[in-house]
């Protein structure tokens, strides 16, 4: 249909992105197709709707140049061909019509810029100038143009191809890596929504750890979770030492991914040891002690989230409150250590959060309500 829509509107149309990605890589059921036209998209969408029985509303967004509609339970959304050029303290380029080469060259990775002919002279052919097809098959991720510019153009790509990375299983090429780590210092220039967004892709992967260890290596981390990478490292005293909080965090969280998918819970295991850092000492007679620290990061948490603009609602207050419970009250609940009373409570509750929470409400009230109203007030 948007093939026929395309003849009779007299343009080219490919399909591109993450649709012909994940074709390839047979990767579950499409929610989206992303469709481009040489020539205006919005004309093409709304001939497109033109043509099917249902009539579908359009949705233009005029200021972008594009439209959406939706079909056969999917979103398709329509942009004309573009030529991008960017300025050096923003994100939003400056747009020029252009042709399907201009367009595949303002793709993020060549494993996003290939396009599928809609066009009646090569249907269904691959359109693929930066061989990522090959790339696909490697499992790599590397940029279409230089990855210097292409990171510092726009600095989220950063994210996207950490995000990519943890989603597929892929691995960032190595020029892109040594660009990124030197590209760091521009996500300043991203917004806040736009960190969350791809950090809770991250999240949501198989096994987060991935992405957060590349998060790390790429110094990233340090600029956006600060307070994650102030774990890391072992101190010796008298021969003493304590474990590593980050890699052990990052293994609860892979551990409690196995899990549950719930997003909050995953969150909740990555924050649950954050209030170690600003609590560690030193007792000549206990060793290493991180007292009150679950205290300490459900506060942490709060601030975390305020910074993060993360909804200060009742999910946050659920991270709290697993927080609160990383030690002390938790083990109440299971007689056991630490981490794995996160983990039993966790299986134990699997999917159903409603449960979880009225566990944690019920134990932290009726253990230790004085040190949990102190905490709240
Ligand atoms: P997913 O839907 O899993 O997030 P996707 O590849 O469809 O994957 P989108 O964010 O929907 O991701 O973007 C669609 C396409 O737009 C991408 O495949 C890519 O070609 C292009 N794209 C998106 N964001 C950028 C960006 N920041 N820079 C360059 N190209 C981008």
């Amino acid at each position: 249909i948007i093939s026929l829509a395309a003849e009779e509107l007299d343009v080219e149309s490919y399909v591109i992105g993450g649709f012909v990605r994940d074709h390839l890589l047979q990767r579950g059921d499409p929610k989206d197709i992303d469709v481009v036209a040489v020539g205006s998209g919005i004309e093409l969408a709304k001939k497109v709707s033109e043509l099917l029985s249902h009539k579908p509303k359009v949705q233009v967004f005029k200021n972008y140049g594009t439209a959406m509609l939706r079909a056969f339970d999917m979103e398709i959304e329509f942009v004309g061909a573009r030529k991008e050029s960017y300025s050096e303290d923003s994100r939003n380029p400056v747009v020029e019509n252009g042709t399907l080469q201009d367009d595949q060259n303002r793709r993020d990775f060549t494993i996003n810029a290939l396009a599928l002919s809609l066009n009646k002279n090569n249907f269904g052919e691959l359109l693929d100038p930066f061989n990522g097809l090959e790339d696909l098959k490697s499992q790599i991720i590397r940029t279409p143009l230089d990855p210097d510019v292409t990171y510092s153009d726009d600095p989220l790509r950063m994210l996207r191809a950490i995000r990519f990375a943890a989603q597929l299983g892929f691995r960032i090429e190595k020029e892109s890596l040594k660009a990124i780590r030197e590209n760091k210092d521009r996500i300043k220039i991203i917004s806040k929504e736009r960190i969350v967004d791809e950090l809770n892709k991250i999240m949501l992967s198989e096994k987060p750890s991935v992405g957060f260890a590349l998060l790390h290596k790429t110094k990233l981390l340090k600029l956006i979770l600060p307070e994650l990478t102030a774990l890391e490292g072992i101190d010796e005293i008298e021969g003493q030492r304590h474990k590593d909080n980050f890699w052990h965090t990052l293994e609860v969280v892979d551990n409690i991914s196995e899990n549950t998918d719930d997003l909050w819970l995953r969150w909740a295991a990555l924050l649950h040891d954050i209030g170690k850092a600003p609590t560690k000492k030193f007792h000549k007679k206990i060793g290493w002690t991180f007292h009150g620290h679950e205290f300490v990061g459900a506060k942490m948490v709060y601030k975390l989230f305020k910074r993060l603009r993360l909804p200060l609602n009742e999910k946050m207050k659920f991270v709290q409150k697993m927080v609160l419970m990383s030690s002390r009250p938790i083990a109440i609940v299971d007689d056991n250590t630490t981490d794995s009373a996160v983990r039993r409570l966790v299986f134990d509750a699997g999917d159903n959060i409603e449960d979880l929470m009225t566990l944690c409400e019920a134990d932290i009230t009726t253990k230790n309500p004085k040190r949990f109203d102190r905490y709240h007030n």
